[in-house]
């Protein structure tokens, strides 16, 4: 394939990266923008083959070895993908954002062991950028996914001194690329891999749970620019274009979320190291609280005049969304007016909720954004709390230096009457204590959500 082909197919596949972000931007127009973009990298990844540097090449160079690499990441891939639960689905783009700015770095490395002393200062510029950025996005992304897997603790990890280790890593890392820049050779650069490796770490431990997706956003970006970095080195405008692309959404998404968040990015990545203690653990807490049955709470709601649901991350793990449907259905029918109020960041990822709702046809307009139906607790009688916890609690308002202050919540608080569905007292993903499970209008009704949602249809029916 001759170079100008190869590149009129490559800005094929950039207009089909646009398209498919354009697309993203709507729930009504996203499958068709993701069909475009995945046929967009197809495309990007197949001209590669075809394309030859001298004319007197073999097309399909190195073909044996691409095609095990190929292999093997569709091993693990497609079933990895296929397998996960929506509730991991942001665990599962950590890991594939991390090894996305791995394997810039790598590359990035292996380039500069072919160009040796021949790389021009700007070529060496945009690999040192490309190692530090991609290894600190590589082991940054392992942390956030142990963090989400919960496979070690949510909260904010922070040691004595960790500031002045953070700013030692980060001065050596500055010294270790000059080093490269006046010749250091190979040996330099993989020590600049590792302490980069050591950076990403220590820069995402201290994130408290919470805070996680926005930094997981963050490291995305991080890979984009990693890329489109390694674009530059390896002379490939379609990773430019590409890496370029996902460096500029991802920074929107960040401050997006952030400010969904009500948090600053300084104040997400370095709060914790000037945190005050939080509130005690819940289990270490033993007041009593005011729990109540199915048919309870099918009496509250049978007498009310609006219900808001709120729906959380426990929704997702029960799959309990057609079971609210039928309750809401069921609520309406006998006149009460029903809303879902929905939190930006209710569940375990953007519009996670939005997703749920939407798969058991809830009807649009009971959908209520956050600022609009928080006006409307103070006239609601039940606010139904389903499997959400950090989203409405208030703890975030009242208590500085808890993970989530500042976050905007619902607040359910203001109705009449709050009901709390979950299986157990333990703390929603942030780790904190929430108040209003203790307040005397809360009553809780313990057990799996689907299964509650389930009895209250039950008693709902019988009354
Ligand atoms: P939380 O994680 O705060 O609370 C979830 C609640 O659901 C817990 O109280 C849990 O209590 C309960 N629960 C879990 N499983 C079940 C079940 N099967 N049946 C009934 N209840 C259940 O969720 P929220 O949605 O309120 O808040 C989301 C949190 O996740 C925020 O802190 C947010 O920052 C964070 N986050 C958000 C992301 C996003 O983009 N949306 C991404 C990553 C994190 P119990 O165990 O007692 O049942």
């Amino acid at each position: 394939m001759s170079r100008d082909l190869y590149d009129l197919l490559g800005l094929l596949a950039a207009v089909a990266f646009i398209l498919a972000l354009k697309g993203l931007s709507s729930p009504r127009t996203a499958r068709r923008g993701n069909l475009i973009g995945a046929g967009g990298a197809l495309l990007a990844t197949v001209i590669v083959f075809f394309y030859v540097e001298a004319p007197d090449e073999l097309p399909l160079n190195n073909l044996g070895l691409i095609l095990a690499a190929i292999a093997l990441g569709t091993v693990i891939g497609v079933p990895a993908a296929r397998k996960v639960q929506m509730t991991q689905m942001p665990q599962l783009v950590a890991l594939f954002n991390g090894v996305g700015g791995g394997a810039a770095a790598l590359v990035a490395i292996v380039e500069y062991l072919n160009l040796g002393a021949t790389a021009s200062l700007p070529v060496l510029i945009a690999t040192i950028f490309t190692v530090v950025v991609g290894s600190v996005s590589f082991s940054g992304s392992i942390v956030t996914f142990l963090k989400l897997q919960e496979l070690m603790t949510t909260r904010p990890v922070v040691f004595p001194g960790g500031r002045f280790v953070i700013a030692t890593t980060l001065v050596s890392i500055i010294a270790v690329s000059a080093w490269v820049i006046i010749g250091g050779g190979t040996m330099p650069l993989l020590v600049l891999g590792a302490l980069s490796l050591l950076f990403g770490v220590l820069f995402v431990l201290p994130v408290g749970g919470a805070d996680v997706p926005i930094v997981i956003s963050l490291l995305n970006a991080f890979t984009g620019l990693t890329v489109a970095a390694s674009g530059y080195v390896l002379e490939a405008t379609l990773l430019i274009v590409a890496g370029t692309l996902v460096g500029a959404s991802g920074t929107i998404l960040t401050r997006l979320m952030a400010a969904a968040m009500g948090r600053s990015i300084f104040g997400i990545l370095f709060g914790a190291f000037t945190a005050k203690a939080t509130t005690s653990d819940a289990a270490a807490d033993a007041r009593p609280v005011k729990s109540g049955s199915a048919e309870d709470v099918a009496i509250l709601l049978n007498y009310a005049n609006r219900v808001v649901f709120v729906p959380g991350f426990g929704l997702a793990v029960a799959q309990a969304q057609h079971t609210v449907r039928e309750l809401a259905d069921l609520l309406t029918a006998k006149g009460i007016e029903v809303a879902y109020g929905i939190h930006p960041v209710a569940g375990r990822m953007p519009g996670h909720m939005n997703v749920l709702l939407a798969e058991a046809n809830v009807p649009y307009e009971q959908l209520a954004e956050m600022e609009e139906v928080n006006p409307t607790f103070a006239q609601t009688d039940v606010a139904l709390v389903i499997g959400a916890n950090d989203v409405v609690n208030p703890a975030a308002k009242t208590s500085p230096g808890a993970p989530i202050y500042g976050m905007p919540i619902l607040e359910v608080a203001n109705a009449a009457n709050v009901i709390f569905l979950k299986r157990s007292m333990r703390p929603g993903f942030a780790g904190i204590e929430n108040e209003l499970l203790y307040d005397p209008k809360t009553t809780l009704l313990f057990g799996d959500a689907k299964a509650s949602l389930t009895a209250v249809v039950s008693a709902l029916k019988a009354l």
